[in-house]
C-alpha cells in the first residue's frame, strides 16, 4: 500500500482521524424514561417519553437506553394497527446488518411497562410489535397486557414478524396476552425470557385456551427461529406451542411447568410443558411439505397439567434429545396424526428420541410407535430404574430462582443427576456436548 494510505489507517486505528468526519459514521444513544418527553431531545439529561419515540430518531447502529421505572401506557399512545392489533408500541424501523438498532433497559435498572389500562374495545391487544429486523430487545418487562374480546381472540405481549431480531431477558407476566410470539421472519433468538402468570378470563369463558408462554407459527421461509434459555410458567394454556407451523423451530436450554393451572392449581387451559408440534385443522393439501421437524433439546418439564413433551397429533417427527421431565400427567407423548389424512390419530412416527429422561410423571411415555421412531436409549426404553434417589434435588422452587448476572438460568440442584445414577453414562452421541465416556440422560450433564 501507498504511505498515504498506511499513514490514514494507522491515524483511523489510533482514533485521531477529525471528528467532523467520523461523526455521522458514529453509533448514537438515545435515552427513554418514564418522566421524559417525545418532545425532548433523547439525550440522557432530557429523555424520550416512549420507547416508539426512541425509534423516530434512531438509525441502524444505535442504541435506545429505557431507564427504570413504570410506564404506564395509555390507550392514547397505541401506535398503530396491523389487522385486528393495536400496536400499543410499534417497532418497524429495521436496523442493519451488522448494526442492530438496540432497545436496551438502561444497566442496573428495571423497565416496566405496564398495559393494564389499555383496553380498546373490540380490538386484539400487542404491547410490542416487531415488523422490523436486526432489532435487539433487552431487558424489558411487560405486564397487565388486557383481552377486551368475549369470543375467539388473543392478545400478545411481544410479537415478532421480522428477521434477525433478538429478544434477550424479557419478562412478559401477570396479562392476559401471550408472552413473546413468532409469527413470521428468521434466523430470531429468543435468549433468556420468561413469560408467566399469563391466564386470559375474560374470552370464549375465561379458561385461557389460547395464553401460551412462547409460541412459534411461522410460515413458509420463517427458518432459523431459536428459543434458548427460556422458562414459561402458569400460563392458562401451553409454556411452548409450535402449533400450524410451517416451517420448524427449537427450543433448547428451556423450562416449562404449571402450564395449564392457575397459581392455585386450577385447571385452565391445554397445559402442555412443550406442544412441539401439530398441523391439527388443516386439509391434508394444506400440510407443508415437509412437514416441519421441531427440535427440542435440553429442555425440562415439570408438573404441567397434561403432557411434559407432547406431538399433539404432529403427522411427521420431532427431534427430542437429552430432556428431563418430572410430574407431568404425561412425561413424553408422542401421538400423532396420518400424515395421509391428518385425521387419523396414530401413534407417533419418524420421531428421534434419545438421552431423554424422566420420573414420577402420571404415565411416562404414550402413544409412541417405537419401531417407526429413532427411539431407543431414553430412561424409558433402557434398562434403567429411575427413583428420587437418582437426583441431586428435587426442590421445584428451585425453578423461579433468579437468573443469574447476564441472564442465563440459575445454577440449582433441581434434576440434576446425583453421584451413582444409572442415568450417568447411558446415553449416546447425539452431537452435543457432553463430559465423561458418554453423554448422561437428561438436560444436565454430571461431572461438571
Ligand atoms: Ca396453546
Ligand atoms: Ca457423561
Amino acid at each position: 500500500m501507498s504511505i498515504d494510505l498506511f499513514v490514514f489507517r494507522r491515524v483511523l486505528c489510533l482514533g485521531l482521524f477529525p471528528g467532523f468526519l467520523l461523526t455521522p459514521l458514529a453509533a448514537k444513544d438515545y435515552y427513554v424514561a418514564p418522566n421524559g418527553s417525545d418532545a425532548a431531545a433523547g439525550t440522557e439529561a432530557a429523555p424520550f417519553a416512549t420507547v416508539q419515540g426512541g425509534q423516530q430518531a434512531a438509525a441502524p447502529g444505535d442504541t435506545v437506553f429505557i431507564r427504570g421505572g413504570t410506564y404506564r401506557m395509555a390507550e392514547a399512545q397505541i401506535a398503530g394497527h396491523v389487522g385486528p392489533y393495536a400496536c400499543v408500541t410499534l417497532l418497524d424501523k429495521s436496523g442493519a446488518t451488522g448494526k442492530p438498532i438496540n432497545y436496551w433497559a438502561y444497566p442496573g435498572e428495571h423497565p416496566v411497562f405496564d398495559l393494564s389500562q389499555v383496553k380498546p374495545r373490540g380490538q386484539r391487544v400487542t404491547a410490542f410489535r416487531v415488523n422490523g429486523s436486526s432489532l435487539h430487545l433487552r431487558g424489558l418487562e411487560g405486564v397487565g397486557v388486557q383481552v377486551t374480546i368475549a369470543t375467539h381472540t388473543q392478545s400478545i405481549c411481544f410479537d415478532n414478524e421480522g428477521s434477525d431480531n433478538v429478544y434477550e431477558q424479557l419478562s412478559m407476566h401477570d396479562g392476559m396476552a401471550i408472552g413473546l410470539w413468532i409469527g413470521a421472519g428468521s434466523n430470531n433468538l429468543v435468549l433468556n425470557c420468561d413469560a408467566y402468570r399469563n391466564h386470559d378470563s375474560v374470552s370464549e369463558g375465561g379458561r385461557g385456551g389460547n395464553v401460551d408462554g412462547f409460541g412459534f407459527h411461522g410460515h413458509t421461509g420463517s427458518v432459523h427461529n431459536v428459543f434458548r434459555g427460556c422458562r414459561a410458567w402458569f400460563n392458562s394454556d401451553d409454556g411452548f406451542d409450535f402449533i400450524n407451523s410451517d416451517e420448524a423451530a427449537r427450543a433448547e436450554h428451556c423450562w416449562a411447568f404449571y402450564n395449564g393451572y392457575s397459581t392455585d392449581f386450577a385447571s385452565l387451559g391445554d397445559g402442555n410443558g412443550f406442544k412441539s408440534g401439530g398441523e391439527a385443522g388443516r386439509r391434508v393439501n394444506q400440510l407443508p411439505d415437509p412437514i416441519p421437524r421441531h427440535v427440542v433439546i435440553d429442555c425440562v418439564a415439570v408438573h404441567n397439567k397434561a403432557n411434559g413433551f407432547y406431538a399433539n397429533h404432529h403427522p411427521g417427527g420431532i427431534e427430542w434429545l437429552n430432556n428431563t421431565a418430572y410430574r407431568n400427567h404425561i412425561n413424553f407423548n408422542l401421538r400423532g396424526r396420518d400424515p395421509k389424512d391428518n385425521r387419523t390419530i396414530i401413534p407417533g412416527r419418524g420421531h428421534r428420541l434419545k438421552n431423554n429422561l424422566g420420573f414420577a410423571g402420571g404415565e411416562e411415555v404414550a402413544e409412541i410407535d417405537a419401531a417407526a421412531c429413532d427411539a431407543g436409549d431414553n430412561y424409558f426404553n433402557l434398562p434403567v430404574t429411575i427413583t428420587a434417589e437418582d437426583f441431586l434435588g428435587l426442590d421445584e422452587a428451585d425453578l423461579v430462582k433468579p437468573r443469574k448476572p447476564g441472564g442465563s438460568l440459575p445454577d440449582v440442584p433441581f434434576l440434576h443427576l446425583a453421584p451413582g445414577s444409572g442415568a450417568i453414562e447411558r446415553g449416546v452421541d447425539v452431537g452435543l456436548p457432553f463430559r465423561g465416556k458418554a453423554p448422561d440422560l437428561g438436560a444436565f450433564e454430571s461431572g461438571g
